[in-house]
Parts: structure tokens; C-alpha cells; sequence
């Protein structure tokens, strides 16, 4: 084991306890029909969007439209202080929405505890989103837009679990949660 590896299994092992969510299946395979059964997890008689459907809107319309917070969020690159959103906690099974226009962009089996304070996910639906490099930190990072409304989520990362080793933090802001069945 190099000490890459060790290291990882360390911070794995750390986090362990709190990692209240399904381990991500084994292999690529797994991973794919986990993101082609992400249908499956909209409620039943929900109306979701198509990609399709592109939203455009003036920056006047969406602060009219989204919440304060939200809106710093999605349309200007802002960032939620971490541990702030209630969609860390959220173990449903269901599916994970863009706030700014209903577009399906994870589900609950795409979720896991990174133990960053903000909701993660080892992949996400395909075509929901698009990823560009941003500058903000000096370094470059992969920022990621809803391709349909082109409201900003988060940042992708490469420290995530395996089989994907992706980490897509999300800020919780820009997303709605909906339950697959009704309390
Ligand atoms: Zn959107």
C-alpha cells in the first residue's frame, strides 16, 4: 500500500462512523445502472423537467424567483458556509432536484458523508450537468452548472470514493430534496 493509499484508507476509516449511507457499488458497472435507474427514484405523479427544456431568465427574474440565499448560489458563484444545509442529513430514498428548475440531477444512491459539512455525491444523472474550470482560488477548479438553467451547484473533485473517485460538492441551497414516497 503506498502512502496515498494509506492515507485515504486512514481518513476513510475515520469517517467510517458517520457514513450512514449505501457504500457506492463496486464497480463501474454498478455505478452505471445506478444512474440509469435514477427515474425510478422521482415520486410517483411528480412532473419533472427534460434538459431539453432549456430555462433562461433575466438576473432580475431569478432573484424575483429564488431566495436570497439561493440565488447567491446559483447565479453568482457563491458558496454556503459548510454544515449549514439540512440536505446533510437527508438519508430518504428519493431524488435531489436543481432549486433554481426542477431539473433531476442526483438521487439518494448517488449520496454519501464526505464529512466536508456540505451534501456529496460520487456521481450524478447523466446530461444534468456541465463542468467548467473556474480560477476564483488562484488554482483551478471544475465548477459544474445545471445544464438546464445554467445555475451554478458546485465543485467536482477527485478525492471521492472509489469506483468513480468522484466527490461532487454540492451546496445544499441549490438543491430540493424529493421524497420518493410521502411521509
Ligand atoms: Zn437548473
Amino acid at each position: 500500500m503506498d502512502r496515498r493509499t494509506l492515507l485515504k484508507t486512514l481518513v476513510a476509516s475515520a469517517f467510517a462512523s458517520r457514513a450512514a449511507y449505501a457504500a457506492p457499488p463496486a464497480n463501474m458497472k454498478g455505478i452505471e445502472e445506478l444512474q440509469k435507474n435514477w427515474k425510478s427514484f422521482v415520486p410517483a405523479g411528480a412532473a419533472v423537467p427534460s434538459p431539453g427544456e432549456p430555462l433562461k431568465l433575466s438576473k432580475d427574474e431569478w432573484r424575483k424567483r429564488l431566495p436570497a440565499d439561493a440565488f447567491r448560489v446559483l447565479r453568482e458563484e457563491s458558496t454556503e458556509r459548510a454544515g449549514t444545509s439540512a440536505l446533510n442529513e437527508e438519508k430518504r430514498a428519493g431524488v435531489f432536484v436543481c432549486a433554481g428548475c426542477g431539473l433531476p440531477v442526483f438521487t439518494s444512491e448517488m449520496k454519501y458523508e464526505s464529512g466536508t459539512g456540505w451534501p456529496s455525491f460520487f456521481t450524478s444523472i447523466p446530461g444534468a450537468f456541465e463542468t467548467k474550470k473556474d480560477y476564483f482560488l488562484i488554482y483551478p477548479r471544475t465548477e459544474y452548472h445545471c445544464i438546464r438553467c445554467g445555475g451554478h451547484h458546485g465543485h467536482l473533485f477527485d478525492d471521492g470514493p472509489p469506483p468513480t473517485g468522484q466527490r461532487w460538492c454540492n451546496n445544499g441551497v441549490a438543491l430540493r430534496f424529493l421524497p420518493r414516497q410521502s411521509a
